[in-house]
């Protein structure tokens, strides 16, 4: 182990935070490197088929976006590692030039002089680094309609982007009232015949502007105050259940597809055990990225903030490379 370089910094997650914080990271010309368990980086964005909020690049696809900051990346060097994060260890490095970890739970933070992190991979390997940028965003939430998980795949989908063709001029059902189950009615009703947006208020979460857009398509029908009940199909989806919780009438929308737009969960199941989280399981850290953990900073869709975009994202990445030459410097 002892071989073992020691990084300024590891960045996990390459979506827009983890590839702001390495633009940042090479101009300020730390040891480090990017990690991302996909081989496509950009994240959540790569799900998007319009970004229309990033300054000076409007109308971009979320895959042009993303390729435009891993070109970035590329352009100042930042090494990039595909592999899947499965474990962070805090510890230090003994005289005999060997990793030793240490028990959060029988050792106090104070005993944490030159704190080190090891970094394992699902593919076997190790890096050493003495902070660690959680980077690792968020992931779409499951329903729990009865049905939904049979269903997945031959019907339900979490990505309309991406599994929208297969559902060409027919009917489908999205659930949700965010701006991704607006953007995803918005984008299926040019290929379905028909949208049935089904949320569980009769106000819609997202954005005004995508409110209005989507009121406007004559093929998208709002279905308020509904609760999905239940997905049905044998082999395919055939119809979702729907009981309005004001008068309790069910209907049952003869659908192809179903599409599941209520959120995102954080990824942070390998900070969970290492640094504080809120209730909803998000990182407490300001806009510095600073955790409840030395040398753990957090960026992104991962840490507790009032708004998730592709911009807060990014200067959440850039702020942390900051933070991070500020502690490396103590
Ligand atoms: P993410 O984009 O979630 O990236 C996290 C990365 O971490 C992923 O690449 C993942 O593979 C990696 N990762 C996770 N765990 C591990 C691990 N254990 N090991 C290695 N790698 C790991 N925002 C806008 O501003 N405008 C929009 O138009 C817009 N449209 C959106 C449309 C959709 C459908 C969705 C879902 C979101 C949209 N957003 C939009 C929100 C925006 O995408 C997010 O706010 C942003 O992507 C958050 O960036 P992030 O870097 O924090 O995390
Ligand atoms: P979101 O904003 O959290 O909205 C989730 C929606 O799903 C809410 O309307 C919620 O209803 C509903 N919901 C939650 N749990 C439900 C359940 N169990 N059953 C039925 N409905 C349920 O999530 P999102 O739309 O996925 O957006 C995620 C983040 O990405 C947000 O921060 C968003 O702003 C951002 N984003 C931005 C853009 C853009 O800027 N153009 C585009 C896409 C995404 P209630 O309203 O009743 O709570």
């Amino acid at each position: 182990m002892s071989e073992l370089k020691i990084y300024d910094t590891v960045i996990i997650g390459a979506g827009p935070a983890g590839m702001a914080a390495a633009i940042y990271a090479a101009r300020a010309e730390l040891s480090f490197c990017l990690i991302d368990r996909s081989y496509a980086p950009g994240g959540q964005v790569l799900s998007t088929y319009e970004v229309d909020n990033y300054p000076g690049l409007p109308g971009l696809s979320g895959g042009e976006l993303s390729d435009a900051f891993k070109k970035h990346c590329d352009k100042l060097g930042c090494p990039f590692v595909t592999a899947d994060i499965t474990d962070i260890a805090p510890g230090y490095i003994a005289p005999n030039g060997f990793f030793n970890e240490i028990d959060l739970k029988t050792r106090g933070l104070d005993s944490m002089i030159d704190l080190v992190y090891m970094i394992s991979t699902a593919e076997g390997d190790a890096y050493l680094t003495r902070t660690v940028i959680a980077a690792t965003g968020a992931s779409h939430k499951k329903a729990g309609i009865d049905g939904e998980e049979d269903l997945t795949g031959v019907g339900v989908s979490y990505c309309a982007t991406c599994d929208g063709a297969f559902f060409r001029k027919k009917d489908v059902a999205v659930v949700g009232g965010g701006d991704v189950a607006l953007e995803d009615a918005i984008f299926l009703s040019r290929l379905c015949k028909k949208v049935y947006l089904v949320h569980r208020r009769d106000q819609f979460r997202a954005a005004k502007s995508l409110v209005t857009k989507a009121d406007a398509i004559e093929n998208i029908e709002f279905v308020f105050d509904s609760v999905s009940k239940k997905i049905l199909g044998n082999s395919n989806v055939e119809e979702l259940l729907v009981k309005n919780i004001k008068t309790g009438d069910e209907r049952a929308l003869a659908v192809s597809g179903v599409f599941i737009a209520i959120g995102i969960t954080p990824a942070t199941g390998l900070f969970k055990d290492l640094v504080a989280c809120d209730e909803g399981g998000y990182i407490i850290a300001d806009e510095s990225g600073k955790t409840s953990m030395p040398g753990i900073f957090a960026a992104g869709d991962i840490r507790k903030k009032p708004l998730r975009q592709i911009i807060t994202a990014a200067a959440d990445g850039a702020n942390c490379i900051t933070s991070v030459e500020g502690y490396l410097m103590k």
